[in-house]
C-alpha cells in the first residue's frame, strides 16, 4: 500500500493557484540536497487507506477555492503500480488540474511502459533529479534549473 507523508489542504508553492498538495513516500534517485530524505523510504508517513482517500476527495471537491491537485513526494512515481489507480481514482472524481512532480525525466516515464500510462492524467510534469550544482532560489515551482515545468496537457 502507498504511504503519504503529508498533505497541505491549500498551498501556493506547488503549481499555479490554490493546490490541496499530497506528498507519497519512496524515492529511488537519493539526489545530493535533498530537502528531505527522510521521504525515501516508501514506508516512511502514514497508510494511503481507502478510507483517507475518501477523505482526501471530500475535502478536495468540498474547497471551491482550489485550482488543482499537486503530487510531490518523495517521488510519486517511485510504485507506478499503485500511484496508477489513485491518480485515475482521484483525477476521475474530482475533475482537478493535476501537477505532479518527479525525479524521473519525462523521457524516462515515457520509455517505461507501466510509468507512461500515468501520464494521461497529468496536467503539468515537473521533472528531473535535484541537481545541487544547478540549485537557485530564483526559481519558480522547481528547486533546479535542469528541472522542466511541462505542460502535458
Ligand atoms: S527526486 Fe526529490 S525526493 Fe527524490 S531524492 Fe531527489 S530531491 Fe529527494
Amino acid at each position: 500500500m502507498l504511504h503519504y507523508l503529508f498533505t497541505y489542504p491549500e498551498t501556493i508553492v506547488d503549481g499555479d493557484g490554490i493546490r490541496f498538495s499530497i506528498y507519497l513516500a519512496g524515492c529511488g534517485h537519493h539526489c545530493k540536497g535533498c530537502h528531505n530524505p527522510e521521504s525515501w523510504n516508501p514506508r516512511a508517513g502514514h497508510p494511503l487507506t481507502p478510507e483517507k482517500v475518501e477523505e482526501f476527495i471530500t475535502a478536495i471537491n468540498g474547497n471551491p477555492l482550489l485550482d488543482g491537485i499537486t503530487f510531490s513526494g518523495g517521488d510519486p512515481f517511485y510504485n507506478p503500480k499503485d500511484f496508477f489507480p489513485l491518480i485515475k481514482e482521484i483525477s476521475g472524481r474530482t475533475r482537478q488540474n493535476i501537477w505532479c512532480y518527479t525525479g524521473y525525466t519525462y523521457e524516462e516515464l515515457a520509455a517505461d511502459p507501466e510509468r507512461k500510462q500515468i501520464l494521461p492524467y497529468i496536467n503539468v510534469l515537473v521533472d528531473g533529479r535535484f541537481e545541487q550544482n544547478l540549485y537557485s532560489p530564483q526559481l519558480t515551482f522547481r528547486g533546479s534549473s535542469n528541472q522542466r515545468i511541462i505542460k502535458l496537457r
